[in-house]
């Protein structure tokens, strides 16, 4: 089966809306709103890395379903309250690897022997939690200046 093929039956087996382009900016990402994945879809990528991208897109849309970590999974990130955002700040990191740990967990029932492929570890935290912040400082930033 092609790799296209085992990640298209996956979404299905899941219930999601599963998007693969070939120049999408992430690896992947999901939209809370509509509950859409997209994966950066290209032939020369690993089965283990397209299917761990899957995983980790596929439960921060769990985490939202379900309420866990809520403020990182809010669909209307603009209505968040100053203190809600700092919170957001404090708490993304963790929430990144919450779901890193759910994906794999799921990644290893259905695919015992795929290796599973990390996006959040400690040694990746000094160079992109910092980065992830600032990000995120500026898009708040432009939010509360349009409210006031
Ligand atoms: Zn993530």
């Amino acid at each position: 089966m092609s790799k296209r093929k085992i990640l298209l039956n996956l979404a299905k087996q899941y219930n999601v809306q599963l998007k693969l382009k070939a120049n999408w900016p992430d690896h992947g990402s999901v939209d809370l709103e509509t509950e859409i994945i997209y994966i950066q879809f290209k032939q020369s990528y690993s089965l283990h890395f397209l299917l761990s991208t899957f995983y980790h897109e596929l439960a921060h849309l769990l985490c939202k379903r379900n309420g866990k970590f809520k403020l990182f999974h809010t669909v209307h990130l603009e209505k968040l309250s100053k203190p809600q955002q700092a919170s957001f700040l404090r708490t993304l990191w963790r929430a990144e690897v919450y779901v890193d740990k759910l994906a794999k967990s799921m990644m290893k029932q259905d695919y015992p022997n795929a290796k599973f492929l990390t996006g959040y570890t400690q040694k990746k935290k000094s160079q992109f939690q910092p980065l992830m912040v600032y990000q995120y400082k500026e898009y708040f930033n432009k939010v509360n200046k349009r409210k006031s």
